[in-house]
């Protein structure tokens, strides 16, 4: 799949490093980093971190 973060609207409170560990993390700037081409097998976590995204920045596109 292909993930897309709006870093425009991210405020970097890593509620999606929390569910989707493997795919978004927040560095030691405190700045949101993440893998933009994840295993589909990481689907339903990159779901759910979209769905708690506060803010709705990441959008997840079809594989
Ligand atoms: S949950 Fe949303 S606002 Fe928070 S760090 Fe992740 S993408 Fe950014």
């Amino acid at each position: 799949m292909k993930v897309t973060v709006d870093l425009g609207l991210c405020q970097d409170h890593g509620q999606c490093a929390i569910a989707a560990p493997e795919v978004f993390a927040i560095n030691d700037e405190g700045r949101l980093e993440y893998d933009s081409t994840p295993s589909d097998e990481l689907l339903e976590f990159v779901e759910e971190a979209a769905d708690v995204c506060p803010v709705q920045a990441i959008l997840i596109a079809d594989r």
